[in-house]
């Protein structure tokens, strides 16, 4: 599934070698004294080297505020003139790209709900053609890695190498404080197959609401994530667009302040401990995976005894004892309700499919 990437480090092409990169603005460009006061605000800041800004906003329904359009792309100007920040607009379609690039934009994105579309994403890379312009990728609304791999890729095989990913959050059916859930193993899984491919966290859009935003900044930091890109507006209450998830320039510099960098690696004793903890670790996962392999199998044979007596393979009443049971003894061993109930899912749809493999198969016993 993994094609090779070539991708240009951040260092290459950012003139400012700032760790983690801050990337800051309004949801939305609203008035021109919007933009301007929230930008000198966060330009307060020195970590703050990016100032981004929606022009043309994607909304969910008709009839809401759609961006102020290309009117809006020379408030950007006056930004980065007057603050010396880079400014980053998100493009959608080819006319953005032009409009954008023609009023000295630095940074496109592409957002959610364009980047699920591979016509939208071939025709933004063909208009961005040979401009050398950094693009940053944010995942798809879906949690679905392929997708947003995909459109990394095929930016990138038309000769884009300035290419940062950025983690928003997925929109996912199951209750969670989240607006968009953190889903952390797919950010995760992107960066093993691409490490060298900058990852940004954007905070905003999975928290939907500001005060989940510090421990998402200092999560998305710990698991070595290149930056941020967060959502900071003047008087957030009266944002047009997004309002309960922005927050001030001032609330931005208390949540970096209070953010712990922390270091990848340590002194040798620390070395020698990591080593011992993770050979134990290795050793309680072989053992794990082992029992989940046995287990599976007595899941087989039952399948199998099913099929010889044609009874179905779903037995919800045992399904529920077996789920409040083990939550019941997991919560005694001090695991979560929510991890118990993941995991079993889970192993339970594994086992679904082995037995309907099982009831599918000619001669269930060879297979076994
Ligand atoms: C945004 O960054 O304002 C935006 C619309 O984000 P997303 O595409 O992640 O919904
Ligand atoms: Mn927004």
């Amino acid at each position: 599934m993994t094609a090779k990437l070539t991708i240009k480090p951040l260092k290459e092409w950012l003139p400012v070698s700032i760790k983690p990169l801050i990337i800051a603005g309004p949801c939305s460009a609203e008035t021109e004294e919007q933009v301007m006061d929230t930008a000198r605000g966060l330009s307060d800041i020195p970590q703050v080297k990016v100032f981004r800004a929606g022009i043309w906003k994607p909304r969910t329904r008709p009839g809401a505020f759609e961006g102020v359009g290309t009117s809006g792309l020379q408030w950007l100007q006056r930004v980065k003139r007057e603050t010396g920040m880079l400014v980053a607009v998100e493009v959608a379609n080819p006319k953005h790209v032009e409009d954008a690039l023609d009023y000295g934009i630095d940074i496109l994105w592409i957002g959610a709900r364009t980047v699920v579309n591979p016509f939208a994403v071939q025709e933004i890379g063909e208009t961005i053609g040979n401009r050398d312009i950094p693009v940053m990728i944010k995942n798809p609304l879906n949690p679905d890695l392929k997708t947003w791999i995909g459109a990394i890729e095929r930016l990138n095989q038309m000769g884009l190498k300035k290419l940062v990913a950025i983690h928003r959050g997925f929109s996912f059916f199951h209750r969670s404080p989240y607006r968009n859930a953190p889903m952390w193993e797919i950010p995760i899984e992107l960066k093993r197959l691409y490490p060298n491919l900058p990852l940004i966290v954007d905070p905003s859009h999975i928290c939907g609401n500001r005060e989940l935003i510090p421990g998402i900044v200092q999560k998305a930091l710990d698991l070595e994530m290149n930056g941020i890109m967060i959502e900071t507006h003047h008087n957030p209450s009266k944002a047009l667009t997004d309002k309960n998830q922005q927050i001030t320039p001032a609330q931005l510099q208390e949540i970096l302040t209070h953010t712990i960098l922390r270091r990848k690696t340590g002194n040798i004793e620390f070395g020698q401990k990591l080593e011992e903890l993770r050979s134990e670790i290795d050793k309680l996962d072989e053992e794990l995976i082992e029992i989940l392999a046995r287990r599976m199998n007595v899941v087989a044979e039952i399948g199998s005894y099913k099929k010889t007596n044609k009874i179905t393979i779903l037995q919800l009443k045992r399904w529920n004892q077996i789920i409040q049971e083990r939550i019941e003894a997991g919560i005694k061993l001090g695991l979560s309700r929510e991890f118990i109930l993941k995991l079993l899912e889970s192993v339970h749809e594994e086992g679904i499919r082995c037995q309907i493999e099982v009831m599918n198969h000619e001669n269930p016993s060879e297979k076994l």
